[in-house]
């Protein structure tokens, strides 16, 4: 993924030309002229063009070379329209040498420009929005070559300076124009968790706008790139030393990141070669921020898109050394924020306060990228992939997100916002009553203890234990501290988590799920192998057994922090009892180590194993001989069971976990385990929907295990349930032959005063 080093020269000689007609007095419109007399001239070019943007998002050609003089002002196109407004509207350069024979080729007979071929245009970009377009043209067919759009890219920066700079439009234009848009807005994007939220608007790293774009002394420029690229090391220096015990392990491993990147001389020497055309030091950062900006949209490898947006951050932050603009303080954000970014990592969303975070709105992402995943623990409404929602967003506008429904209202109309409003209420009021549920225990009406068990991955979240007063932890995903990473984690920093969350416990038991990599779980250190099936391909048990050192190091760590307290190990994804023998054996083989060592043993050691893969449903005797205990991992046993990917929005709904297949096969191991007096659990995300909980208990399953947001509701629900009614009603329905048994459960749950 090496980009080809891009060739500075033609741009330091037009850059050269500018900066004497900047200097040369006379009108913003009269420097325009000479600008694109200039620019044809240098790049041997029948035409230059510059159009500028309009309020309405129109484009006026405002100057040319080549052209007829008499379209300047004249001529117009909506943004979309024609290759200019193509331009405008993708925010990108395109390049044709035969530019009629493009789809979207609209001809503007004024101008008189079908003599040429060949286009080659840029969008006149500023803080990341569109002042217009620059376009050189051909009369014959020519290719433009890299080194041709890089400087025009580079030429641009300057011209949208001029444009934005206040003397060509008048300033109600330049606001429009701007963004300062008070139209209510409703953009639709993808869930990434759910819920409903409002509050203002508070854009993350606000990007760092660069005025000063010609250099005056390249040399000077250079100096003060190493002066702030030595500040900002020396800083993230002082915050990785400041990182102490107390704080998340993720924080250092973001900052190492970071100072990783802040060194690597293929970023800086771009940086420096930028300036050596006579940009200024916060424009070569700039520029080379955008060619960064440009790969990124291409490439569709999330590990690497990651990376690029580690380096797209470190630039805005190097921005501010430059500049010296304070970012915006912890102590400045609102009670009611809710964060709009283009993208973020999982650390930067954990320095926000969590208790005046409401909602988190991305331009981009995906479901299962790790500040998805830190959001769905931290209980924080998300959309992401909402298209230009920063561009359309100003700081302290009212925003609410209905991540329920994949959508974000940016300054709502008085009707949306009081029907939102009262929604909110009533799910506060909701919630709030089930609050008065907390201490109270999770007991049916007949007298029957259910476990309410939580599922975490973080250790922030372990303080979720009691607030929700839940009985333990039923799922503690180790594979979230190792995403969140930059390396693989030694058997000292995993013993040392292991050792916080027992602490965090206090006593109250804790299942360690092993590593569950692979699949859409990725760790960002290994090798992405690019599977076909990744869900059913090498992930989780699977990788593990293949590689018995990684896994005996982390159950070395497990049994290091358990202090000879009890200890829960589950394995994930086993698919025969073959696999849970062999796992099993390697824990024996750590706890003669650990024996040997003279370390205290843990008392009790339980070994589970996660029923995700429908076959092992055919060995359950024989695998109750062998495991402590069974917990359902309902996710993947679904989408093995239905053959329904769990990832795939299309098919989302055809199937119904509470089919009378599914609850079936849960039914049936509940009595096996039952009978086997092994404890079960289900941890998947079924555990935490009411009606779905209602119905596991009735097949037979008593341990569930949640997201913490889900403990109250489900204990509610828990406690209004007689189980001795339930059941044999649930059991009968087993044999039906509906689709899904969803709409019987819920009226059984209506006439029976059920809270769901
Ligand atoms: C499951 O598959 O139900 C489960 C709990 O595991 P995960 O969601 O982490 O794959
Ligand atoms: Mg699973």
């Amino acid at each position: 993924m090496k980009a080809k080093p891009a060739n500075w020269s033609s741009a330091r000689r037009l850059l050269k030309c500018l900066r004497d007609v900047m200097a040369e007095k006379g009108s913003a419109q009269e420097r325009l002229d000479k600008i694109v007399c200039t620019i044809a001239t240098e790049m041997v070019s029948e035409v230059c063009s510059i159009y500028v943007m309009r309020p309405g998002a129109i484009l006026e050609l405002f100057a040319t070379e080549g052209l007829n003089p008499d379209a300047v002002h004249n001529t117009h196109l909506r943004v979309g329209e024609g290759l200019i407004g193509e331009i405008a509207q993708r925010r990108r350069p395109l390049s044709q040498s035969d530019a009629k024979a493009h789809p979207n080729f609209a001809y503007r007979p004024e101008t008189g420009e079908d003599s040429y071929s060949s286009l080659l245009g840029v969008p006149l970009l500023r803080s990341d929005r569109v002042w217009g377009v620059l376009a050189i043209q051909n009369r014959t067919r020519r290719h433009y070559n890299r080194e041709e759009q890089e400087t025009l890219e580079t030429i641009a920066m300057v011209v949208a300076e001029l444009v934005a700079g206040g003397e060509l439009l008048k300033p109600k234009d330049l606001r429009q124009i701007a963004g300062e848009t008070t139209l209510p807005l409703r953009i639709e994007g993808v869930r990434f968790n759910h819920g409903l939220a409002m509050g203002q608007a508070v854009i993350h790293k606000p990007e760092v706008v660069v005025h000063r774009i010609i250099a005056e002394d390249p040399q000077h420029e250079g100096d003060r790139l190493i002066a702030a690229v030595d500040g900002m090391q020396s800083d993230l220096d002082a915050m990785l030393n400041a990182v102490d015990e107390g704080s998340a392990a993720e924080h250092r491993d973001i900052l190492e990141a970071y100072r990783m990147f802040a060194a690597d001389r293929g970023w800086l020497r771009k940086i420096d070669e930028a300036i050596k055309t006579g940009l200024t030091a916060e424009a070569a950062v700039e520029r080379v921020r955008r060619d960064t900006r440009a790969r990124m949209r291409q490439v569709h490898d999330p590990y690497i898109r990651e990376r690029l947006q580690d380096l797209e951050d470190l630039a805005n932050r190097l921005l501010r050394y430059l500049i010296l603009e304070e970012p915006v303080q912890p102590e400045d954000l609102p009670d009611d924020a809710v964060v709009i970014a283009r993208n973020m990592g999982p650390a930067e969303l954990l320095d926000y306060d969590r208790n005046k975070l409401r909602a988190l709105v991305l331009e981009e992402g995906s479901a299962t990228a790790h500040v998805a995943i830190i959001a769905r623990a931290l209980d924080v409404p998300v959309v992401g992939r909402c298209p230009d929602i920063l561009y359309q967003t100003e700081p302290g506008d009212l925003v609410i997100v209905d991540a329920d429904h994949a959508q974000v209202f940016v300054r709502p109309t008085e009707f949306t916002h009081q029907s939102m409003t009262e929604t909110i209420k009533l799910r506060d009021t909701a919630r709030s009553s089930l609050a008065n549920f907390t201490n109270l225990p999770p007991i049916t009406k007949d007298g029957e203890k259910i476990s309410i068990l939580l599922n975490i991955g973080l250790l922030v979240d372990m303080d979720m234990l009691g607030r929700t007063c839940a009985e333990g932890v039923g799922l503690y995903r180790t594979e979230i501290p190792f995403m969140v990473r930059s390396a693989y984690p030694d058997v000292e920093t995993q013993t040392e988590l292991y050792r916080r969350i027992y602490e965090k416990a206090d006593g109250r038991p804790v299942v360690f799920r092993l590593l569950d990599a692979g699949g859409d779980k990725r760790l960002p250190y290994w090798h992405d192998l690019h599977e076909e099936n990744p869900a059913m391909g090498w992930r989780a048990v699977r990788i593990s057994l293949d590689r018995p050192a990684l896994l005996r190091q982390q159950i070395r760590a497990l049994i290091r922090a358990s202090e000879g307290r009890p200890l829960s190990i589950l394995y994930p994804m086993i698919a025969e009892v073959a696999e849970f023998r062999a796992g099993r054996d390697l824990v024996d083989m750590e706890i003669e180590r650990a024996r040997a060592k003279g370390w205290p043993i843990p008392d009790p050691l339980s070994v589970g194993a996660m029923l995700e893969v429908p076959a092992l449903v055919f060995q359950l005797p024989a695998l109750l001989r062998h495991a402590d205990f069974l917990a359902i991992g309902s996710n993947d046993l679904c989408q093995f069971l239905l053959a329904s990917d769990r990832g795939n929005p299309r098919i989302a709904s055809r199937y119904d976990p509470l089919s009378p297949s599914v609850l079936s096969v849960f039914h049936q191991v509940a009595q096996q385990c039952n009978a086997a007096h092994k404890p079960l659990s289900l941890c998947g995300e079924m555990a935490g929907q009411t009606l779905e909980a209602m119905a596991l208990l009735g097949v037979g399953i008593k341990r569930l295990s949640m997201v913490p947001s889900a403990a109250g509701p489900v204990r509610a629900m828990v406690r209004s349930v007689n189980l001795s009614e339930l059941t044999p009603y649930v059991e009968r329905l087993l044999s039906a032959e509906n689709h899904s048994l969803r709409g019987k459960l819920r009226d059984y749950a209506m006439d029976h005063n059920i809270v769901l």
